[in-house]
């Protein structure tokens, strides 16, 4: 491909979705709120659920597997080393150019796993895999291999299974996507962020885009069965109109998934941002922008916009199931897979067995000590109650679907739901003047608009962030 075949077209803003509200009303609406991967939120999980609780949330799998009723299972594997750090990092990470800090993880790694057969047995059937980070590229091919091969000892990846790993292109070459695809890995997702130099050197990650091609190229020869590529709006230098030009230049390379993150700048929780000049970061109303002009320009360029920060072309599966009404989403973002439990591996991995959410230990120190005693590394979690577990329905509908149907909450969890959200309903009314829902007898539905801010009108129905007004720690909406 030529450099003129890659100049950047930029996206027309006629496609722009009509925003029709005034700065103030965006300001009021742009209050800081969680992403849902999971409800309740990872911040309520408590330390009165530990390795016991969650023993038993494996023991009762393992029962339901007997008898055929086991939920479909995910595995995630955290791989905590990179090799420098990224100023906007929020990830939980240990920066190291010691190579060999991988060889002791894998070990560990090891006894976690068995730790989980010895509550499950062997041979649970996987549907999906995901190695995140971190970096998992952090750990040469060989290791990787070994940590596979480890897994697949332990548990049964399905031939259908989706088996994906994050890529960082500055730790990559085309060999190694070779070496991945023969590990049985069919699913590569790059962090590409801002393909602008200037940017790039206020984030200190800078890896060309010429670089970033040559491995797209690479993975599309393979044939991967999807390529993701991951944004981030709102980062320091970046201007409606730089941002313009990545969005293009992603969209020529053609990356079956987009992931477009909005940066929240939090310095007094994630020690990276301090190095992050509050000055070069861009206003509200620059990212509302931002975020705007991504919509229109992936959706002109061919892409379907799957929700909140994901798109895809027509023909990857999660456009798909968007189409069908199927997409739910875990602790990665949006996903294909019925909901099911997820199995989380590595040092401040959280998992989710039934109706549990758990977390591993943060540090390297207090994973290892707990593995050293023969323990499960689980230092908190959550059991659901019902309520959590009838808010967790309406929250992933509005979230994947855009749409809440009454009667098939009613259904699954034998109420009456506008009794029963009566007061939400309520805090609802001035979404609805806004035009971000629509709300009658049979449904609430989230309008074209409302997609911006879908993350505000499912904060209506999350009842422990209604309780506490103190929302500094999440990310703002838009
Ligand atoms: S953003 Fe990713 S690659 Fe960069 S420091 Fe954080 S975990 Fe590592």
């Amino acid at each position: 491909m030529t450099n003129a075949a890659l100049t950047p077209t930029i996206p027309p803003r006629a496609a722009l979705p009509e925003t029709r509200l005034s700065v103030a009303q965006l300001r009021q609406l742009d209050v800081p709120g969680p992403r849902y991967t999971s409800y309740p939120t990872a911040d309520r999980f408590v330390e009165a659920f530990g390795a016991a609780d969650y023993a038993q949330a494996l023991r009762q799998r393992a029962e339901g597997a007997m008898v055929g009723g086991a939920a479909p299972l995910s595995l995630y594997v955290h791989i905590p080393f990179c090799e420098s750090v990224c100023y906007y990092c929020a990830c939980n990470k240990i920066i190291t150019r010691h190579k060999s800090r991988g060889v002791g993880y894998l070990e560990l790694l090891g006894q976690e796993i068995d730790l989980h057969v010895a509550e499950l047995g062997p041979g649970h059937q996987v549907q999906q895999l995901h190695l995140g980070g971190g970096s998992p590229t952090f750990l040469s091919d060989e290791e990787l291999a070994q940590l596979m091969t480890r897994l697949r000892q332990a548990f049964q990846l399905r031939p259908a299974a989706e088996v994906s790993i994050e890529v960082d292109p500055r730790t990559a070459n085309p060999q190694r996507l070779r070496n991945l695809m023969a590990m049985g890995f069919n699913r590569i997702s790059f962090g590409v962020q801002d393909f602008d130099e200037q940017v790039q050197l206020a984030v200190h990650r800078v890896q060309p885009l010429s670089q970033v091609r040559e491995l797209m190229d690479e993975a599309r020869a393979l044939k991967f069965d999807s390529i993701n590529a991951d944004l981030i709006y709102g980062l320091p230098k970046q201007t409606p109109e730089s941002f313009r030009r990545t969005i293009a230049q992603v969209a020529e390379l053609r990356p079956s998934r987009i992931a477009l993150y909005g940066y929240a700048h939090l310095p007094q929780r994630f020690k990276p941002q301090r190095r992050i000049q509050g000055s070069e970061l861009p206003s509200g109303e620059a990212r509302v922008a931002m975020l705007g002009d991504a919509i229109a320009g992936f959706i002109a360029q061919g892409y379907v916009y799957i929700g909140m920060d994901h798109f895809a072309l027509p023909d990857d599966a999660l456009a798909v199931a968007k189409r069908q009404g199927r997409l739910h989403r875990n602790f990665q973002g949006y996903t294909t897979l019925a909901d099911g439990d997820l199995i989380g591996l590595g040092v401040s991995s959280i998992g989710r067995v039934g109706a549990t959410y758990s977390q591993n230990a943060k540090t390297m120190e207090e994973y290892r000590d707990a593995l050293a005693c023969g323990n499960l590394p689980v230092v908190r979690g959550l059991a659901l109650t019902r309520d959590d577990l009838v808010r967790r329905t309406v929250i992933m509908s509005l979230m994947c679907q855009g749409r809440v149907d009454f009667e098939s909450v009613e259904l699954a969890h034998l109420l009456d739901a506008r009794s029963y959200f009566e007061r939400e309903l309520q805090q609802l009314k001035p979404l609805e003047e806004l035009g971000l829902v629509t709300v009658d007898d049979k449904d609430i539905v989230v309008t074209a608009l409302g997609w911006y801010f879908v993350r505000g009108v499912a904060m209506v129905f999350d009842k422990h962030l209604q309780a506490d007004k103190t929302r500094e720690r999440f990310s703002r909406i838009i």
